[in-house]
């Protein structure tokens, strides 16, 4: 794991142990190596003393040539382990007298300069021998270094000892202090990771002093009482909401409920006023027709005209009624949804209409088959049909033409009724949907009653659907409707 991951209690204790090792390890070695220079220069010292205590014992030897009592002399030094090799050499630096004898040693072949020195593996010392200030001879002394080896041994264990016990110490010592510093870190980091989990900005860090983690954890904790106060806020404005959006639905639906019991009543009224208005009305049509039968030769002209008159507008109210008639029945009546295969709707349509449309020589085009869609087969039929009867009927040129489609890529399906008729003005577009408005003289245009687009409204509505158009007067008119909610 990269050291940036490792967690910060062992990142802290890692940062003490090599402080703490690094140190005692410099200062262990600063001793070994001081030790072991001061011991060197005692060895030194103590084999040159050995040495003059020799050269002053072999001064008779030397001076009379006595190679034994000089062997003898040297032989004395076996009380010293540490002496390897000893000799004697004479005035011309001829070897005089070794110790030991023949163990193979090596001996110098000539004494070097006088002095103490380390050579490989020992201390070696050269001593002048005299007699009366003048020099007949040189003592030589080796000795090994098992006494400073083993000096060293124990320093170093010695050394190494401290430094285990102390890491043991510091690691002891530390891992109860880092937790003064890692303690309130890790409880914030804790309680951060709380409050994010659990949404709960009521939880606060524990703090323990007040140096800068103790100003971190009161930061930390101001923070986190603003993010409450924000949130309670936010919580109260959010339920506030909820129940406003609750109650405008519920008046929404009680106001729905209201609207569509009002609808219902006042399709109910039309449809009782209307069925109730259309007898007294047959009645003053049949009274006026025997009134022009039987009394004709009893009027004059203007009688005559005048019964005509009465007789035409009682017809007239009478196809007005049963368009109210036919208006309110739709809001009466449910809807017979079914799967409706519209090119067989709109084939039908075509049909029953074949012969105007022959006689106006209508041009009726239908670029892609139409889809099936869930609706009312008779009532879809009646839309396509109003819309097409309008179409050859608002038109005054001499190739008129119709298509019928459905609107491309359109979610949910849009369809349309196109034509290349009188066109309608802007603003007309919604005043053409109410009930018996026409925006031409009564007998124009083959005359109507103004509620075919008020029925073909109230027909997509059923289905929830919406109608519109787009017209350029003059050019023509695109009527379009879908029969389903849209998303
Ligand atoms: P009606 O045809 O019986 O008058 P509608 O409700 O079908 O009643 O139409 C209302 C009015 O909208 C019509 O009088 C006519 O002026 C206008 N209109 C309807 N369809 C078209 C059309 N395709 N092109 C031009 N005007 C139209």
């Amino acid at each position: 794991m990269p050291l940036r991951n490792v967690p910060i209690r062992q990142k802290l204790m890692l940062i003490a142990l090599l402080t703490t090792g690094g140190t005692l390890l410099f200062a262990g070695s600063a001793l070994i190596f001081f030790n072991v220079e001061r011991f060197k220069e005692e060895m030194k010292d103590d084999l040159k003393i050995l040495a003059q205590i020799v050269a002053q014992n072999s001064t008779a030897a030397l001076s009379f040539g006595d190679r034994g009592t000089g062997a003898e002399t040297l032989r004395s030094l076996s009380a010293r382990k540490t002496i390897v090799a000893a000799a004697l050499y004479d005035k011309k630096g001829r070897l005089f007298a070794q110790y030991p004898q023949g163990s193979g040693v090596e001996f110098p072949a000539q004494p070097a300069k006088d002095g103490a020195g380390f050579v490989s593996g020992g201390l070696a010392v050269f001593r002048p021998v005299e007699l009366k200030g003048e020099r007949i001879g040189t003592v030589y002394l080796r000795s090994d270094l098992s006494e400073l080896t083993s000096r060293i041994k124990v320093q170093a264990l010695t050394v190494g000892t401290v430094f285990l016990a102390s890491g043991l110490a510091a690691l002891l010592l530390s891992s109860r202090l880092l937790r003064l510093v890692s303690g309130p870190i890790l409880d914030l980091s804790k309680t951060a990771r709380a409050v994010s989990e659990q949404q709960d900005y009521s939880l606060r860090a524990e703090k323990r002093g007040s140096d800068e983690l103790g100003q971190l954890v009161d930061a930390f904790n101001q923070m986190l009482g603003q993010i409450q106060q924000r949130d309670s806020a936010l919580q109260e404005a959010k339920e506030e909401l909820e129940r406003r959006v609750d109650e405008r639905t519920r008046e929404l639906a009680r106001r729905n409920e209201e609207l569509h019991q009002s609808n219902k009543e006042l399709d109910d009224f039309a449809y009782i006023a209307s069925h109730d208005l259309k007898e007294p009305l047959r009645g003053i049509h049949n009274f006026s027709n025997f009134l022009l039968e039987d009394y004709a030769g009893k009027l004059d002209d203007e009688g005559r005209s005048k019964l005509e008159t009465l007789m035409r507008l009682t017809r007239r109210m009478e196809t007005l009624i049963d368009s109210l008639l036919q208006f309110s029945r739709l809001g009466r009546v449910d809807l017979a949804m079914d799967r409706v295969d519209l090119n067989e709707t709109v084939a039908g349509v075509l049909d029953s209409l074949a012969i105007t449309l022959q006689e106006e020589g209508v041009e009726v085009r239908i670029p892609k088959p139409l889809p099936k869609v869930r609706a009312d087969r008779a009532r879809v039929g009646e839309i396509f049909s109003n819309l097409i009867v309008n179409a050859v009927k608002y038109n005054d040129k001499p190739q008129k033409r119709v298509e019928i489609g459905m609107k491309n890529g359109s979610r949910p399906p849009v369809f349309y009724v196109r034509d290349n008729g009188i066109g309608i003005p802007e603003k007309h577009h919604d005043a053409v949907f109410r009930i018996f408005k026409r925006l031409h003289g009564r007998d124009k245009f083959g005359g109507g009653t103004g509620a075919g687009l008020t029925i073909v409204k109230k027909i997509v509505e059923r289905h929830h659907g919406r109608i519109w158009l787009e017209s350029s007067p003059g050019e023509g008119t695109t009527f379009y409707f879908t029969l389903q909610e849209e998303t």
